[in-house]
């Protein structure tokens, strides 16, 4: 049985968080790339309408640290800190949306600041292959020591925890009936290839500069 997500169905879940990324998130990360940050983005929603909070990108210019999915957070903490108490939005109403499967840094930020979910369009194994950023891997390798002899053979975090549930957007349209299931892969291939034109963009402006002795993403 398929299982609902807020009421929706997994269909209807992946082809609105398609359209966040598409109409809400890559517009800012085209600005940041064209700043020379990197690619990810992330976007805060409600969840009863699906309707964006916030959405940010990027912003390694001024931090290493400022990862889309933290800059999306910020602007939340923001957001809510500027409300009064009562009218202020609880991150368990609220779906988290990222361009890509969070790294450490960001899986924790999103546990630290109480969301119970979060979606993901490009996989770890994309980030390293198609936009040559093998970090989040390496990090979880390295300092947490995760799978260190075998990464293919089981997951780097646990995707379903006390603390929140994790899908790929690709998990989701699995899930999907037909005729749907095969119209959303094609939307999906056509975002992620708006991603990576933006990431050639990315590695090219890199490449005419001096190389980071501390590769963060
Ligand atoms: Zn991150």
């Amino acid at each position: 049985m398929t299982s609902l997500h807020y009421g929706l169905t997994p269909s209807a879940l992946a082809a609105r968080l398609l359209d966040v990324i598409h109409d809400s998130i890559i517009p800012l990360t085209t600005a940041g790339v064209s700043r020379g940050c990197k690619v990810f983005g992330a976007a805060i929603l409600s969840k009863s309408t699906l309707s964006v909070v916030v959405a940010a990108t990027n912003d390694e210019l001024t931090s290493p640290l400022f990862h889309g999915e933290v800059t999306t957070l910020l602007e939340f903490h923001k957001l809510n800190s500027s409300l009064p108490v009562q009218e202020r939005i609880d991150p368990r109403d609220c779906v988290f949306v990222s361009t890509h499967e969070p790294c450490s840094l960001c899986l924790s930020a999103i546990t630290w600041s109480g969301f119970d979910n979060f979606y993901y369009l490009f996989t770890y194994e994309d980030t390293r292959k198609t936009f040559a950023i093998p970090h989040d891997i390496n990090i979880l390798q390295q300092v947490f020591q995760t799978h260190k002899e075998d990464p293919d053979d089981a997951p780097l975090y646990n995707a379903t925890n006390d603390f929140w549930s994790s899908w790929s957007i690709a998990q989701l349209i699995t899930q999907s009936q037909e005729p749907q299931q095969s119209q959303l892969q094609k939307h999906m291939q056509d975002v992620k290839a708006e991603y990576n034109a933006l990431s050639d963009q990315y590695q090219q402006s890199k490449a005419t500069q001096a190389p980071s002795q501390i590769p963060l993403n």
